[in-house]
């Protein structure tokens, strides 16, 4: 079943004016692409105390109320705590009193002529996506997930802060990859593991190359040979320094003949041979950070994990619309207020 057939959303209007309750009624009806219940009330105090009884996802309220001003019903609804999304309706040519309703904490506002409009239902869908998202994800790159998504099934992250897709605007991959991981833990994306990366553990770049160094010396410039071990001396030493031609070696330690494999010597594929002369048979793997030239093993190395993402079916309508699921919406509030305490 489609998830939007099953949202219903609840929207109180307070506005005196019967044209405009009608007006605004109808508009809602033909264009906001979600089910809603739209309670109207005439006065302010009526207004406070519907909120004070019922849940609303949107309140939309006029700016010349009978019995008390627009920013005067702002700051009555701060008193009462309440977090409601709002929108207010002003006439035109009164932009200042809207600036100065958003600073007092009114989320958005049309001015009446548009009530009619495509503008208020973007402004509704808007705050219902804001509503919906973690503090941390904003609206605008919740968007362009959203897009990435209408073109790609998933969305690969090829390494720490980059992502296969250059979406066509400003937000950076950091941006968009944090914001993916937030929205994995609300359920809006799957997050899908896809390898670990290395991390310097002193300045956290990724930016590694892997050396192979000389256990004794710690220097990277070696060769590797086959080597012999000859049993009666212990001298361990490349093929070659053993070879006197015509089938005979000779161990350059102790100069005696070789004469058994298996017997008196042995082969050892790779042996390794630094620049100071230093034998070993195995390097040192080290890991040295590009940004601070930080040398550390793979035991000292921080490990992230890479996700790839996908995007569950509620997800790309809360995403894609602007609709509040409201059991998600209370679970990522209850992350939020533990994450406080
Ligand atoms: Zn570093
Ligand atoms: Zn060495
Ligand atoms: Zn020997």
């Amino acid at each position: 079943m489609n998830i939007l057939d099953e949202l219903k959303i609840s929207i109180l209007y307070v506005e005196d004016n019967p044209d405009d309750q009608l007006i605004l009624k109808r508009s809602l009806k033909e264009k906001l692409p979600i089910n809603f219940d739209l309670i109207t009330v005439e006065t302010a105090t009526k207004g406070l105390k519907k909120v004070e009884n019922e849940n609303f996802d949107i309140i939309i309220f006029d700016y010349m109320l009978p019995d008390m001003s627009g920013i005067e019903f702002v700051q009555e609804l701060k008193k009462k705590n309440v977090k409601t999304p709002t929108i207010l309706v002003t006439s035109k040519g009164s932009e200042t009193v809207a600036v100065n309703a958003m600073k007092l904490g009114v989320h958005d506002y049309i001015i009446k002529e548009e009530i009619s409009s495509r503008r208020l239902v973007d402004s509704i869908t808007e705050l219902l996506l804001k509503s919906s998202l973690p503090e941390t994800v904003d609206t605008e790159t919740a968007k362009v997930i959203a897009t990435i998504f209408d073109k790609n099934p998933t969305i690969y992250i090829e390494s720490i802060n980059v992502l296969r897709y250059k979406p066509a605007n400003e937000i950076p991959a950091k941006k968009l990859i944090s914001a993916l991981k937030t929205l994995a833990e609300i359920k809006i994306v799957n997050a899908l593991p896809s390898r670990s990366v290395i991390i310097c553990p002193d300045c956290s770049s990724t930016t590694t190359t892997l050396h192979l160094e000389c256990p004794e010396c710690e220097i990277t410039k070696m060769t590797k040979e086959e080597a012999l071990e000859h049993f009666d001396c212990g001298n361990i030493d490349f093929r070659s320094n053993f070879e006197k031609g015509e089938g005979i070696s000779i161990c350059p330690k102790c100069g005696k003949k070789l004469k058994v494999i298996g017997v008196d010597y042995r082969k050892i594929e790779n042996w390794y041979k630094c620049a100071n002369k230093h034998f070993f048979g195995q390097p040192n793997f080290k890991f040295v950070c590009s940004k601070c030239n930080g040398r550390f093993t793979l035991e000292e190395a921080n490990l992230d994990m890479l996700h790839n993402y996908n995007i569950t079916t509620s997800g790309r309508q809360i995403l894609k619309l602007g609709v509040k699921v409201t059991e998600m919406s209370e679970k990522s509030q209850d992350k939020k207020s533990s994450r406080k305490t």
